[in-house]
């Protein structure tokens, strides 16, 4: 099983509380990103493509702990950037296991095994590892020869300790589902707890902007790599939401569930994009204009986005909002169940055949803008 007990626990009665109380948008998961630094340069990340100034600061435990106790959300997941090249995050950690939060630390592991004596393991901490995929593909995607190495030498010593890990997977497009596979086997056998997958989103200023999946795409390889599970896959996120990533449901995002706080405050109206701030989360909630966002708004921001801090908080609502929600994510936690699927399979069959039976398809490399930091978007504060 994924997720602890104790944690689905939380959840569901946060979840029930906020129904029985009649509101109608709530968070689920606060993103918290505490600076936008980081020691990578991935194609894929509208993050870090910041001008220098932007790029330098950061915000205090006080502001993270302000924002977590407005907000209310029983998650809090601290992208970033990087949050462990955050001077003071031994004392954002503390501040919110005080607060009882379950905390997903999300960080590319370069400096897990430097900085690991800051933590001490808990139930409310993860460290949610960025790995893209088997080595080579992870390098390529990170931009960083030897990466996936350190990755994993990371995920081990904090396995070791003790702590709750899991992965976290974007998958772009020319990603090979036969690779993505034995990846997931790779990563189980290394004793993480769960991993999280979610298809890239085609940020404006992520500097490769040919390789991010469409809809249709996007459904067809989380079909492929999602049938036919091997039994020892546990994923840390809703089976709802991996249904739906597969094309089994279709949901409308709700942003409102994974508000994100920042340098800049409360980000209009999701992690992804940057329509204004509020100063307040009660003043996200009041002055976005939600009806904007979202597949049927139309709006072409949103056309092709499946992302998990659009549509996971979608696949929870559902599984409290009805008997048959309830029932479908029982089913799937407690007995996982191989999503059979012949015409997968043989297509999956056919795949690594054509890869030539070696240990998986080519690689799309993505490419990094030349275009100097300067030249760069510049952000209005
Ligand atoms: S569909 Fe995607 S981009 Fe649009 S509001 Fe939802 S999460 Fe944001």
């Amino acid at each position: 099983m994924g997720v602890p007990i104790s944690q689905m626990w939380t959840v569901a009665t946060y979840v029930l509380s906020q129904k029985l109380r009649g509101r109608k948008r709530y968070p689920l998961v606060l993103m918290l990103e505490p600076l936008f630094r980081c020691n990578l340069a991935c194609a894929g990340c509208g993050k870090i493509q910041y001008p220098a100034h932007i790029l330098k600061q950061q915000l205090t435990p006080e502001q993270c702990f302000k924002a977590v106790d407005e907000c209310g959300a029983p998650m809090v997941s601290i992208p970033g950037g990087e949050p462990l090249l955050h001077p003071q995050i031994k004392e954002i950690v503390e501040g919110l296991v005080a607060r009882k939060k379950y905390i997903y630390l999300c960080t590319n592991a370069l400096l897990l095994k430097e900085k690991i004596d800051l933590f001490t393991p808990s139930k409310y901490l993860t460290f949610s590892v960025h790995m893209d995929g088997e080595r080579e593909h992870h390098d390529f995607s990170v931009c960083r020869e030897g990466g996936f190495d350190i990755a994993i030498e990371g995920v081990k010593e904090a396995v070791k300790r003790g702590f709750r890990v899991t992965t976290n997977t974007t998958l772009f497009d020319g990603a090979d589902p036969v690779s993505v596979r034995r990846f997931f086997d790779q990563m189980m056998e290394l004793g993480v707890e769960g991993m999280m997958l979610s298809p890239g989103y085609s940020y404006e200023k992520a500097p490769d902007q040919q390789h991010f999946l469409g809809k249709a795409k996007t459904r067809k390889l989380f079909s492929l790599i999602l049938s036919n599970r091997n039994q020892k896959w546990h994923f840390n996120q809703s089976p709802l939401f991996l249904e739906f990533l597969m094309g089994r449901r279709s949901y409308e995002c709700t942003p409102w569930g994974m508000p994100t706080y920042n340098i800049f405050g409360w980000q209009k109206p999701c992690y992804l994009l940057q329509d204004g701030y509020a100063d307040t989360f009660a003043e996200l909630l009041q002055s976005t204009q939600w009806q904007n966002y979202g597949a049927e708004s139309g709006n072409p921001k949103c056309a092709n986005c499946m992302v998990h801090s659009g549509y996971e908080a979608s696949a929870v609502n559902d599984t409290f909002s009805s008997i048959r929600g309830l029932l479908a994510t029982a089913r799937a936690t407690l007995f996982g169940g191989s999503y059979a699927n012949s015409s997968a399979s043989e297509e999956l069959q056919t795949s690594a055949g054509a890869a030539g039976g070696s240990s998986h398809g080519p690689v799309v490399p993505l490419k990094v803008s030349a275009t100097p930091i300067k030249q760069r978007e510049k952000v209005s504060v």
